[in-house]
């Protein structure tokens, strides 16, 4: 069967880990994949996931299938962090959450409920975003679009460029939005940009839908629901993918959810209803033990601190490595301001290296960095840091 068709080309990102294991340089650095990383270069369990852990292996009594949609208690514990405990979408029943394999499931999910009941739309994607997104939007059958974003030349988000792009996006069209920690850019709007992007869609009436992969990573896990928020209280139909791998660090155990929000609990319980058909036919209910941890956790008013502890320590060790490789840099003689990169937020960074700079240090310095030049922060540490700045003041500096 496969005689006469050529291989499919590896994934951008994560082709670049295979090959980053194959490299034998021992000073090799991996600024590639969107993976959290302690100091040691370590992603480990956090402690309050394996206090959870311990729970259930202890309270586990079956292996039977979950519910079509999770388990109720995970879908609530979901609300209750995208939305705040005391949002009036969960007391008035206006949100649908099914737990969905991963925001990757989830946004999946999304996608094909959304293909049926809205197949002619087209799906706006940020100029630049998270490569996955066109694959999966693509992957549903729908036509895609670019909505301007970023400003390579000065490193910034073009707010003027993204409200004239969202305010031609025709009603009934879908915009996918990163409701924080932009992926791969690491800008973000502020508040009042929020709120002027919620206006402009309740106004023109298309459908927002929201990736929240990074909650917590941003300025902390409230601060970080501000977009949901405000898309909450417009009242209008819009989607929120969110994921458990990173600010849980479950990322094999595939922990995300789908949550539609609708104008009211009788659309409410029709949306749940499609989702429940959408995810049968794909995946027919989710896997338990994640959405468990999760759960666990967020019930538990002891783990819970404990979970947000660890959630700020991995968000401050980021923001310090951000400041350790601008000040390194700078602290080298190189001529160039990298001073934008302390402004990002989240994971990622767009460092302004260009794509030969990457591949010299791929080539030269065995410094993994992602086409386009986004770096993972996270892959810094204090043993590797100098490093990392001598590199890339030794070839700014050619
Ligand atoms: N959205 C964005 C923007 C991401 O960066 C990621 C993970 N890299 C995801 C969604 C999906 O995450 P997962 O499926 O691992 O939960």
């Amino acid at each position: 069967m496969w005689k006469n068709i050529e291989a499919a080309p590896a994934d951008s990102i994560l082709g670049l880990t295979e090959a980053f294991k194959k490299e034998t340089n021992p000073n090799k650095v991996n600024l590639g994949v969107g993976v959290y990383k302690d100091d040691a270069g370590n992603t480990p369990v956090l402690k309050s996931v394996k206090a959870a852990e311990a729970i259930l292996l202890e309270r586990e009594q079956t292996k039977s299938y979950l519910p079509i949609s999770g388990d109720p208690i995970y879908a609530s514990s979901v609300q209750k962090l995208i939305f705040g405990e005391d949002s009036e979408v969960i007391s008035n029943g206006r949100a649908a959450t099914v737990h969905a394999p991963g925001g990757t499931g989830a946004l999946r999910v999304g996608a094909e409920l959304l293909k049926k009941f809205n197949s002619q739309a087209k799906v706006w994607i940020s100029k630049p975003t998270w490569a996955n997104h066109k694959g999966i939007f693509a992957a549903a059958g729908f036509g895609l679009a670019e909505y301007n974003y970023y400003d390579a030349a000065n490193m910034c988000l073009d707010f003027p460029a993204l409200v004239a792009s969202l305010e031609a996006v025709p009603a009934g069209d879908i915009v996918l939005l990163h409701a924080c920690c932009h992926n791969p850019s690491g800008v973000d709007l502020n508040e009042e940009q929020w709120k002027q992007v919620v206006a402009i869609g309740k106004a023109k009436g298309w459908i927002p839908f929201l990736d929240f992969a990074y909650q917590g990573f941003g300025a902390g896990v409230e601060a970080d629901r501000f977009a949901v928020e405000q898309f909450a209280a417009a009242g209008v139909d819009f989607f929120v993918a969110s994921s458990f791998s990173k600010n849980f660090g479950l990322y094999n155990e595939r922990t995300g959810a789908l949550t539609v929000v609708s104008p009211n609990r009788e659309e409410s319980v029709v949306a749940m209803s499609h989702l429940k058909v959408t995810v049968r036919v794909i995946y027919s209910n989710p896997p338990a033990h994640g959405g468990l941890v999760a759960a666990t956790i967020l019930s538990d008013p002891a783990l819970y601190q404990q979970w947000l502890g660890e959630l700020n320590d991995m968000r401050e060790r980021i923001v310090a490595m951000r400041t350790a490789l601008v000040d390194g840099i700078a602290a080298r003689g190189v001529d160039r301001d990298f001073s934008f990169i302390k402004e990002q937020r989240g994971m990622f960074s767009f460092s302004g290296l260009n794509d030969d700079v990457v591949k010299w240090l791929r080539d030269n310095k065995a410094i993994y960095v992602v086409g386009g030049g986004r770096i993972n922060l996270a892959g810094l540490t204090s043993a590797n840091i100098d490093y990392v700045c001598d590199a890339i003041a030794e070839i700014l500096k050619k």
